[in-house]
């Protein structure tokens, strides 16, 4: 057991007021599991004292490591860097505010010990959030089930155990705007769950504003599925057909001398604007996909590491 190492990675965006309860509670966990750890914080372009509380840490516990991001480059990226830069033979991935109980990770360990190679933590309950993010979050986890072609476990979030054997294949990935918890379904491998009840933030508010929350919830769909494409082929195929039918009453309607005029332009004010909508949406979709090959063909690193702490020298230009 004892050789076994854990990573326990940390992604940190402005987080000066837990970040502090959140080593805290990580050390008295993982003292408590008997395997040797490491703490990888990333610190993701924090506007806060967060560094410097981090720096401060770090001067007392060997067991920190520290990313520290030139810029925000959110949260999926910094998740991504301290799995790329971790070393242990599992990598549990945690949020700093506490919302996921330290606690869960013994049982994941338990479950890894077991050979599960992903052990993801699945929510029961979720307290303190708004009913906007309830209800958004389970309506876009149906809609993804339906849209995407890999099983992603509904109510699960980034909390989870990975084995290095997975963390090898997720290194390999260089895929841009990653949405992690999709990856890691569609990686594979002997995957399990542990049950757990979500709880408030320690301290602070959400560091995921509605833009942010939306650019995941486009990276869940578009870079999972071209389910999207197929769909809009369909709606196009259904107003091929629908002009035909409206194509052929029209003519019918002129050969036949019916008065069409007068009812002519509440049905041509429809037919404009439904279908402008319709052929916006369709470019919108496609813009999705075209956005995502641009910026994977640019091929510009998936974050900037300004410094590390704590990491051997030859490691510190750890840029991807
Ligand atoms: N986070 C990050 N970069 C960002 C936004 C968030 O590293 O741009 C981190 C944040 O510090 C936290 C985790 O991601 O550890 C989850 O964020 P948050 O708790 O704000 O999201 P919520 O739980 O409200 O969905
Ligand atoms: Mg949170």
């Amino acid at each position: 057991m004892d050789d076994k190492c854990i990573s326990v990675v940390i992604p940190a965006y402005n987080e000066e007021e837990v970040i502090r309860q959140c080593y805290d509670a990580l050390t008295d966990v993982m003292l408590d599991s008997n395997y040797p750890y490491e703490l990888v914080f990333v610190n993701d372009g924090s506007k806060d004292r967060t560094m410097s509380i981090l720096d401060e840490l770090a001067r007392l516990d060997e067991h920190i490591r520290i990313i520290n991001f030139a810029r925000n480059f959110g949260h999926q990226a910094a998740v991504t860097a301290g799995i790329n830069l971790s070393k242990g033979d599992c990598v549990v991935i945690i949020d700093a505010d506490l919302q996921d109980p330290p606690q869960v990770i013994l049982e994941m360990l338990e479950k890894w010990e077991e050979g599960y190679e992903v052990v993801y933590g699945k929510r029961r309950h979720r307290k303190g959030e708004t009913l906007f993010k309830l209800a958004s979050a389970s309506l876009f986890y149906r809609f993804l089930q339906r849209m995407s072609d890999t099983h992603i476990p509904r109510d699960t979030g980034d909390f989870r155990l990975i084995d290095r054997k997975v963390v090898h294949v997720f290194n390999r990935l260089t895929e841009r705007n990653k949405f992690i918890r999709g990856i890691i379904s569609w990686i594979g491998f002997n995957q399990t769950f542990v049950e757990y009840d979500r709880s408030e933030r320690l301290a602070g508010t959400t560091k995921y504003p509605l833009r942010k929350m939306l650019a995941f919830a486009s990276d869940g769909i578009f870079s999972f599925s071209s389910k999207p494409l197929k769909l809009i082929t369909r709606m196009g195929m259904l107003t091929v057909v629908l002009a035909f039918i409206v194509l052929v009453y029209s003519l019918c309607a002129k050969l036949l001398g019916l008065p069409e005029v007068e009812r002519g332009w509440t049905s041509i004010m429809m037919a404009i604007t439904l279908f402008s909508g319709v052929q916006m949406l369709s470019l919108g979709v496609i813009g999705q996909y075209i956005a995502r090959i641009y910026d994977e063909s640019k091929n510009r690193p998936q974050y900037i590491v300004r410094e590390t702490v704590h990491y051997p020298h030859e490691e510190v230009h750890a840029n991807p």
